[in-house]
């Protein structure tokens, strides 16, 4: 009898409604490329978005360059409660296939740091290659999706201005940052009506307010090395008026918030260089010295009673030297600033009930997610398109 009922569903609404064999929520990054891999295969594809103009996060990204992928992606460079989730993905879509895949639409690109790729003639020819992949399927735009029900085997997605009928159902809307440019939970809702548990959401990629320096030092920017948890690595840090940021300090926010741990120089042995300079040129201020390898204003912090350098005594030049080496941000004074400002966000749906090979829901069958909307984020460096990218060419393979 239900099989029946839901016969007669499916002929009312293909009388008076088209069913779409899949319909995605969000034309960003992982929404595009899903709509790309799905009508590759001939499904019918509608992709819903509630922004005037599809992947306006793509379009921000590295600064206006998009940082679209790096050779070194890996497990150990995304985050969340199970990183592993990516493995699979990554290996299916690597690096090389992406650069493959800019090659083929003529786009050139340039390596900012070893591995790291960003569009040599901006976002936009990114922006506009991904559109062209997805041209295929039918865009809604300044549609935003209100409600989504399974019913009678075919999701009903209610939007402000039409309501859409599929067969799977892709939920690409990214992570709740960087809000200027129209953001929603939407995702969250959605996956909690499946049954999908969300892990809470905070800011990630982002820099951090707080006091341990002083507001003179807004502006400056120097290669600091970062200890955090059980990693260690060394970029440019940015003293703000209200703390920290800078690709150094964006990188510790998207891990397990520790202790941050910063070496102010990190390539010099600072009491070797003081004990050298207290032989070689003992009448020179402390400050002096440490100005030829930090800027003034900073080197000034470590020696408040600034005196000729041969009038200190060794263990207070070994003392200089170890707070240089070693300036501990307690874990309870971070504060992330802010999700207004956060590239990405940490937490989202818990992939517990994904399937990494297919990015389709255990809970509900035909329910897929893909990019920033699940609990993966991915470090600074072209990680988190590269997911996107990745997880949504998957989905769409499989819906
Ligand atoms: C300023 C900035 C710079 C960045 N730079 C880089 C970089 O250089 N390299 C890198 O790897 N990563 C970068 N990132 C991160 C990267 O852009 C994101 O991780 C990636 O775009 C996520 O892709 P996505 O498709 O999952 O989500 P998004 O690109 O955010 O797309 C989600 C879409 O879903 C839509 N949506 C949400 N809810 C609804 C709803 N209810 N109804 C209809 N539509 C909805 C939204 O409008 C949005 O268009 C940057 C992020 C920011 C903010």
């Amino acid at each position: 009898m239900a099989n029946f009922i839901d016969f007669l569903i499916i002929l009312f609404y293909n009388h008076n409604m088209k069913i779409y064999d899949v319909v995605i929520i969000g034309a960003g990054a992982a929404g595009l490329t899903a709509a790309a891999a799905a009508t590759e295969r001939n499904k019918s594809v509608a992709i819903i978005d509630m922004g005037k103009t599809p992947a306006r996060k793509v379009m921000a990204s590295g600064g206006g360059r998009c940082n679209f992928t790096n050779i070194n992606v890996n497990v150990n460079r995304y985050f969340g409660n199970n990183p592993d989730f990516v493995r699979s993905a990554i290996t299916r879509i690597n690096p090389q296939d992406i650069l493959n895949w800019a090659k083929k639409h003529n786009i050139t690109w340039v390596e900012k740091n070893p591995g790291q790729y960003f569009s040599e003639t901006g976002a936009a020819d990114i922006v506009k290659a991904i559109i062209k992949d997805a041209s295929k399927a039918d865009f809604f735009l300044e549609t935003q999706v209100l409600d989504t029900k399974f019913q009678s085997n075919l999701f009903h997605i209610t939007t402000n201005n039409k309501t859409f009928i599929a067969r799977s159902l892709i939920i690409a809307t990214g992570g709740i940052s960087f809000p200027a440019l129209t953001v929603s939970d939407y995702g969250y809702q959605i996956a909690k009506i499946f049954g999908h548990k969300i892990i809470p959401v905070r800011p990630a990629l982002c820099a951090i307010a707080t006091q341990i320096f002083p507001k003179n030092l807004a502006g400056i920017s120097l290669k600091v090395g970062i200890s955090i948890g059980h990693e260690k690595f060394i970029d440019s840090m940015l003293f703000t008026h209200f703390g920290l940021g800078g690709p150094a300090i964006y990188r510790a926010t998207v891990r397990d918030i520790t202790d941050i741990r910063i070496n102010l120089m990190p390539e010099v042995n600072v009491y070797d260089f003081l004990k050298d300079a207290k032989t070689t040129s003992g009448k020179k201020k402390v400050s002096s010295i440490l100005s030829e390898k930090l800027p003034i204003k900073l080197a000034k912090l470590f020696c408040p009673d600034d005196k000729n350098i041969a009038d200190y005594k060794d263990a207070e030049l070994r003392h200089i030297a170890d707070t240089i080496h070693d300036i501990i941000i307690p874990y309870q004074k971070i504060k992330l600033f802010s999700l207004k400002s956060a590239e990405v966000v940490r937490g989202g749906v818990d992939v517990t009930y994904i399937s990494s090979k297919t990015m389709e829901s255990k809970l509900q069958p035909g329910l897929f997610f893909a990019g920033e909307v699940l609990d993966i984020a991915g470090d600074l460096g072209g990680f988190n398109l590269h997911w996107a990218w990745a997880s949504g060419h998957i989905a769409g393979e499989n819906a």
